[in-house]
């Protein structure tokens, strides 16, 4: 998912728009904004896109200066329109608060439990709803409300609260998912990637960190921490591939560590004096790391594949009907380009292997002659309880399959994998979660099966 908010803008519910717009890549089967303008908060939310949930004139009557909006990916949760954030409530004070969350939390279904047990109702499935209940189930003034619940919870969260007055932004003490806090004349932003400032003319000041609770009220930004017990382990998958390139994520540009992925992926090869004539990135996501690759390896880096502009990313389809159809829409190969070719062909990461396994035919359809597939991420061979929504070993080709028989099912002539030393070396120094690659997850599992 994806969460911005905007605090002291006029017109915040349109700049939370544009901001919201820049991070549609998050998610698109969902979109909320909520606004509050001193006295009360007001919301307005729905299934789909940004643009199908807000049409020309609905965002006038939503006046006021502080608002927050989100973008759904589901992973935890089903589609229904209950699960569509942010999720607005009353505490029982009688104040009201919207809630937008980014990650998944690992302890959901034992809270939910025990919350449930206590009498709570709860609307949706999506584990977002948790913190609400949470923060109503706590005592003293807000920030401490905040920081009771962030104690109980695990797991990936980033998530914004917006009251009457003021707005709240709070990162998990593993820096799992991002955040980022952003400077707009006297007011801030607060945003899941960077690249949704530069749209409403906010600067980038920094991340919010790991166990840290932002308050932004009248009286300016204030700072704590919900515990001491904190890492930076952000998930490696935002620097593959959910996040867009122009972001900057703990002070690393996305591009920039995808190229470095690209041309570490290129030094075997190097290596072993491997023979190609082109490489094809697989857009939009893989075309940093194959500029890389093309660039170590001294080949050319060609448009072999077009995509079409007008579908929404194929991954985040929720159903494996609707993935299989995606990718047949979204990409057709440049046949003058690739025909008579040995084909370097660089992707972002291989999950399900839908879309590997599609283009590799696809570019035999168009003549290649080889076609060898380099991913620029380690193989995934472990389910993620953090937010991206792959969760079961089953679906995981890498999980049951070397490179070699993979690389076979794919239909492909060879298939590498970027090593996960190279992908932190990739990622600067900072710590990383790398638990889809290598299985140390950086949190208890839970009810959470591997
Ligand atoms: P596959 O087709 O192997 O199931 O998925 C891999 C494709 O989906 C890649 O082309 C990649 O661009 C995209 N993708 C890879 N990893 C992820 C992920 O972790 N999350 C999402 N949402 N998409 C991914
Ligand atoms: Fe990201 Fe993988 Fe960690 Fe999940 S397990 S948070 S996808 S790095
Ligand atoms: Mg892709």
């Amino acid at each position: 998912c994806g969460v911005f908010g905007v605090y002291r803008q006029s017109d915040a519910a349109h700049l939370t728009y544009f901001g919201l717009h820049a991070l549609q890549h998050r998610g698109q089967e969902g979109a909320g904004i909520a606004v509050a303008d001193g006295k009360t908060v007001r919301c307005r939310k729905g299934k789909g896109l940004l643009s199908d949930v807000f049409g020309r004139n609905d965002l006038d009557g939503m006046t006021g200066k502080n608002a927050i909006g989100h973008v759904r990916y589901g992973t935890a949760g089903g589609g229904e329109v209950e699960n569509v954030q942010p999720i607005v409530s009353r505490l029982a004070n009688g104040g009201a608060l919207a809630v937008a969350h980014n990650g998944q939390i690992a302890n959901a279904a034992e809270l939910r439990k025990e919350l449930e047990d206590k009498g709570s109702i709860f609307w949706g499935s999506s584990d977002s709803e948790i913190i609400l209940h949470l923060l109503q189930g706590t005592k003293g003034p807000l920030i401490e409300k905040i920081k009771q619940a962030c104690n109980r919870l695990d797991g990936a969260f980033a998530f914004l609260i917006l009251t009457e007055k003021n707005l709240y932004a709070v990162r998990d003490k593993n820096g799992l998912r991002p955040l980022s806090l952003a400077k707009q004349g006297d007011g801030w932003c607060v945003s899941s990637e960077s690249c949704a400032f530069d749209i409403v003319g906010a600067h980038l000041v920094r991340d919010v960190r790991p166990g840290e609770i932002v308050k932004i009220s009248a009286a300016g930004l204030e700072s704590c921490f919900y515990t001491e017990e904190t890492s930076c382990n952000l998930c490696a998958m935002e620097y593959i591939y959910f996040s867009r390139p122009d972001s900057v994520l703990e002070r690393q540009n996305v591009h920039g560590v995808r190229r470095e992925c690209g041309r570490l992926l290129a030094q075997e090869d190097l290596d072993n004096f491997f023979k190609a004539d082109i490489v094809v990135g697989v857009p939009d996501s893989s075309l940093s790391a194959a500029a890389g690759y093309s660039e170590a390896i001294g080949l050319p880096n060609e448009m072999g594949l077009i995509k079409n502009r007008y579908v929404g990313r194929t991954f985040i389809q929720p159903t494996q009907a609707q993935r299989d159809l995606g990718v047949r829409l979204k990409l057709s190969a440049n046949v003058p380009v690739v025909r008579g070719k040995r084909v370097v062909l660089v992707d972002d990461s291989i999950v399900r292997g839908t879309t590997s396994k599609r283009i590799v035919a696809l570019l035999r359809q168009a003549g290649a002659t080889e076609v060898h597939l380099r991913i620029a991420a380690p193989a995934i061979k472990y389910p993620c309880f953090y937010g991206v929504d792959m969760s079961t070993r089953a679906e995981l080709a890498s999980a049951s399959l070397e490179p070699d028989v993979l690389a076979k099912v794919l239909g492909a002539d060879s298939l590498r994998f970027l090593s996960v030393d190279d992908l932190k070396q990739a990622c600067g120094c900072q710590g990383l979660c790398t638990a889809c690659f290598d299985g140390s997850y950086v949190t208890p599992l839970y009810s959470n099966k591997i």
